[in-house]
């Protein structure tokens, strides 16, 4: 049974935002703190530096939702208005917080810089509201308790924003959360997003825990998220379910909360293993992925970039008569790529990639989104084609180095492959 929430809207404030020259990354971080509170957010609502807008979109939210939480437009400048039209709104008047004056004063002071007269502005905040005191900047936010409402004013800048919303605004919110929300993420990579959604079945239609399906870059997985009193609760509702989609899915799932570079690395560790790579179309794409996942180092130190074919024979020891009867784009050449790099690292996996990233007019027999992967091991090579069938450089890439890693998963996990072959 839905449990019923505080009702929460966000507006965001920003010209840059509406001409999209920035990502309003501000409303999605709200979004899932808020949730996690057991906080409802119900509408997300931007609007540019205009007093008018502003003003008419806010009024319009205090009627609709007992939570409005406004970011940007805090700042000392002219188009700063946020402050000045909540104000005007509300009927309160702005006054001078004797704490905020101290605090620019010496944010100046310690950086040798004159303070303007328009930093002055900061220090003005709604009577009566809750400071909430800047620790990574000038503009203070405000809570604002206003006829049952609560109005929150927080900065723009996400590294000023997110540290004073968990550690003041959090506080301020937990009496009007109700509970909490869990949310965890089923990753399967191997099986498009309808199979899996039809696989999951009936345990899509679930209220409490709901199942979603999502699709991102080759890899296909389920949001389950429950709302209870408490977090143990949460998890109790989301365990069974995790477990029979698991179950349902055997064979694709490679983690729960975790991509697919940090199950890679995790599994390498845990089999004491390493891996080299060789990548062409991927340029390198797989040794970023692994290098962002904090310990790689320890099951991964070589990789070779070889676009061209000289560097595929001087360093991997690829066959001169293999590119020229096959090509680059070839499953005796992503062989021969895995096998060479194995050989001349040392490592216990060669993993090589080589495809058409495009874009480019279709070939006779190679085309775009024609991708070749290899992996070396002690027991010989294992090859996979894909065809993806876009002509997209950056999502072929993408698909490349995913399945690059799935292959590997699946060589450290010995799980049954969906298929030697097949497409994206
Ligand atoms: P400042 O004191 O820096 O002026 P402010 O509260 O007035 O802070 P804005 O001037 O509206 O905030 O925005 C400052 C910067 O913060 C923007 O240029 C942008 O880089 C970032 N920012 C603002 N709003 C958002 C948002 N919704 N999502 C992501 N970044 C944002």
């Amino acid at each position: 049974m839905p449990i019923p929430m505080a009702v929460c809207e966000l507006l965001s404030v920003g010209t840059e935002l509406i001409l999209g020259d920035i990502l309003n990354t501000n409303t999605r971080f709200l979004s899932q703190a808020l949730a996690a509170l057991g906080i409802a957010v119900q509408r997300h609502g931007t609007v540019g530096d205009n007093p008018e807008r502003l003003a008419e979109d806010l009024r319009a939210a205090l009627v609709r939702s007992r939570i409005v939480i406004l970011t940007g437009g805090l700042g000392p400048t002219a188009d700063d208005i946020t402050k000045e039209v909540v104000c005007a709104v509300l009927g309160i008047p702005l006054v001078l917080d004797a704490r905020q004056m101290a605090a620019i004063e010496r944010f100046f002071r310690v950086r040798g810089a004159p303070m303007g007269e328009t930093n002055r502005k900061q220090a003005l905040v709604p009577e009566g509201c809750t400071v909430l005191y800047n620790d990574n900047g000038t503009a203070p936010g405000c809570w604002i308790p206003w006829k049952g409402n609560v109005v929150v004013l927080l900065p723009g800048p996400p590294r000023e924003m997110e540290p004073m919303f968990r550690e003041k605004v959090v506080p301020l919110l937990r009496p009007f959360s109700s509970g909490v929300i869990v949310s965890h993420q089923l990753r399967t990579v191997g099986l498009g997003e309808s199979l899996m959604a039809e696989r999951a079945g009936e345990l899509l239609d679930g209220e409490n825990p709901t199942v979603a399906p999502y699709a991102k870059d080759g890899e296909s997985y389920l949001r389950i998220t429950a709302a209870a009193p408490d977090e143990t609760q949460a998890e109790a509702l989301c365990a069974p379910v995790i477990g029979q989609l698991a179950e349902r899915l055997r064979g694709y799932v490679y983690g729960i909360d975790q991509l697919l570079e940090e199950a890679a690395v995790k599994a390498l560790r845990q089999a004491g293993k390493t891996v080299a790579l060789a990548e062409s179309c991927t340029g390198g794409g797989i040794s970023t992925l692994l290098t962002e996942v904090p310990g790689a180092s320890e099951v991964f130190g070589w990789g070779v970039v070889s676009y061209a074919n000289e560097c595929k024979q001087a360093l991997l020891g690829v066959r001169e008569e293999t590119l020229r009867l096959w090509g680059a784009v070839s499953e005796p050449c992503a062989k021969e790529m895995a096998e060479g790099i194995r050989a001349a690292s040392g490592a216990d996996f060669g993993l090589a990639v080589t495809g058409i990233a495009g874009p480019g007019s279709s070939n006779t027999d190679k085309s775009a989104g024609l991708i070749w992967l290899a992996i070396a091991g002690q027991n010989g090579v294992r090859v996979r084609q894909l065809s993806t069938g876009r002509n997209d450089r950056r999502y072929n890439r993408t698909i490349a180095a995913k399945q690059a890693l799935a292959l590997l998963l699946e060589e450290l996990q010995k799980k049954a492959t969906p298929s030697n072959g097949g497409s994206v």
